[in-house]
């Protein structure tokens, strides 16, 4: 497959991607793409000391005038949306309307921010002493490093790049081995808008290619003030502790396993629906992708019926052809580990509809549905490709607790028109995932609200709310505007 057109488009020149020895292939087809060189110790120490000379600069600027830089670069995007959405497609190999779709998420990001740049507010706090008033207020923390997943390859970037922007930071991408093109078009994009803004400190954000040694020497430094972590549980379980050691900050959104509650009352059609998207959409490989589905004994026979002829007749083929809409997993790696999930769950008594490998070239795989009694072994475990475990449930509270018995806790859904079943699922005794949605699927976030989950997913917050905040240090003020020094809490030191 030949990409050096829309690479040539998105500003990308050639030398960059045509040597070197990380070899990155397409998921459509197997095939090589491009070959990059990668960054060693000297040089990924030498972007950091950058990334740290930029920020001095950087928070000196006005943050509305922050976000005037983001606003120009939201207009690139959308100048090359077509192009990096086929990148995407083509890299990472998500359906187009998916590649897009990410790009737009990247735009909407992008408006959000440039309001940002103009809301950063703090507090004003009463004072117990006469003649003091007190503050908050929020500074530009330092450099950001963002190390992202294969399956999000520019998205994550953008929810944490556009926010750290506005707030003064700068920012060191490492970029997921397997999709690496698609940061340097990025890369390519937001220097033309650092052109177009004209008096930019050099060096706000860059890109480091490399595999997951780069990410340990980017973790392990103490002058990235953040490190932000996208990934496996595994990644995660690594990163935190290194960062923690040199008591640095941590962002990790790392795997789900995400889980669905069909009641008695639920819209059939429309919950089907919200079901296929999210359990076989992305080829099952988001970390919101419905894993576990929770079907009321009443409706169970009928729906699993529905569900498996609509997963028959799912078009799963390239990712780039109109009508398909499930593609390839990453590689063969995922295949495997596929493969192997399904034996485990064979071996504990599931029955499996789907799941054959699909004769071409590319790891392409029909979805598919295991209908099992015991909720355990492989249950628990996040698998990435599109394998949906289904059960049976009698009584609501019994399915909230199983949704809940499993290490991650991400994203959850309930389909239901009851009102007492739809609020017992959102209140303190029902879902304990850092998103819970009421008749929608679990995965497709729109940027407005906070990303992220609890326990094993991680505890970070990115993208829209108040995520901004992690961005930035907290400091508190306390102003003196007497002649007298009374101290808090009545305490006498007269000398
Ligand atoms: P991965 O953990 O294999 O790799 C993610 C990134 O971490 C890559 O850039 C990799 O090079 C880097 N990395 C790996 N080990 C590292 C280490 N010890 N130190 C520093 N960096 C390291 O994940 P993947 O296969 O690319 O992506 C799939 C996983 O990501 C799934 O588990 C999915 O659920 C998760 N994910 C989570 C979110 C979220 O927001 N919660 C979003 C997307 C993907």
């Amino acid at each position: 497959m030949n990409i050096s057109d829309i690479m040539d488009r998105l500003g990308v020149e050639e030398r960059y991607y045509t040597r070197g020895p990380l070899s990155v292939t397409t998921p459509i087809d197997g095939s090589e793409l491009a070959q990059l060189a990668i960054d060693d110790d000297a040089v990924i120490g030498e972007k950091i000391a950058l990334a740290k000379e930029a920020f001095l600069k950087w928070r000196s600027v006005p943050a509305p005038r922050r976000g005037e830089l983001v606003r120009l670069f939201g207009e690139e995007l959308r100048r090359h949306k077509d192009d990096l959405g086929r990148l995407v497609t083509i890299e990472c190999g998500k359906i187009l309307s998916e590649g897009l779709g990410e790009v737009q998420e990247m735009i909407d990001i992008c408006d959000f921010a440039v309001g940002l740049s103009r809301q950063q507010y703090g507090l004003t706090i009463a004072s117990e002493r006469p003649g003091h008033h007190m503050r908050e207020s929020w500074h530009p923390l330092g450099p950001v490093a963002i190390i992202s997943a294969f399956n999000f390859p520019v998205a994550v970037w953008s929810w944490n790049a556009a926010l750290a922007l506005v707030c003064g930071d700068t920012c060191i991408w490492k970029p997921s081995e397997k999709t690496p093109l698609t940061a340097l078009a990025v890369q390519s994009l937001f220097e033309k808008a650092i052109a177009r803004f004209g008096d930019a400190p050099p060096h706000l954000t860059q890109v480091t290619i490399g595999e997951r040694s780069a990410g340990e020497q980017i973790v392990d430094d103490p002058r990235i003030t953040l490190v932000s972590a996208t990934g496996s549980t595994r990644m995660g379980r690594e990163v935190g502790p290194r960062v923690a050691k040199r008591f640095g900050r941590v962002l990790l959104e790392l795997g789900g396993n995400n889980a669905g509650i069909i009641t008695p009352s639920a819209d059939t059609d429309l919950s089907l629906r919200a079901v296929c998207f999210s359990a076989a959409g992305t080829a099952g490989q988001r970390c919101t992708s419905l894993r576990r589905l929770f079907v009321h004994e009443s409706i169970y026979g009928d729906f699993l019926s529905r569900l498996k002829s609509a997963y028959a007749s799912l078009p799963v083929g390239d990712p780039l052809e109109d009508g398909v809409l499930v593609g390839p997993l990453i590689d063969k790696d995922a295949l495997n580990r596929m493969h192997y999930a399904l034996n485990r769950a064979k071996a504990q008594g599931g029955v499996i509809t789907g799941g054959d490998n699909i004769e071409k070239e590319g790891c392409y795989v029909r979805p598919a549905i295991v209908e099992l009694e015991s909720h355990d072994g492989i249950v628990l475990e996040e698998t990435f490709a599109p394998i949906l475990y289904v059960f049976r449930y009698v009584a609501l509270d019994e399915a909230i607790a199983l949704q809940n018995s499993v290490p991650q806790g991400l994203s959850s859904c309930i389909f239901t028109r009851d009102v007492l079943e739809a609020e017992q699922f959102l209140s303190a005794t029902g879902s304990d995932c850092g998103i819970a949605n009421v008749n929608i699927g679990p995965s497709g976030a729109e940027i407005g609200g906070a990303f992220g989950g609890e326990k094993e997913t991680g505890g970070g917050r990115e993208s829209g709310s108040d995520a901004w905040k992690a961005y930035m240090r907290r400091q508190t003020q306390t102003v003196n505007y007497s002649t007298a020094l009374p101290l808090a809490q009545g305490v006498k030191f007269d000398v």
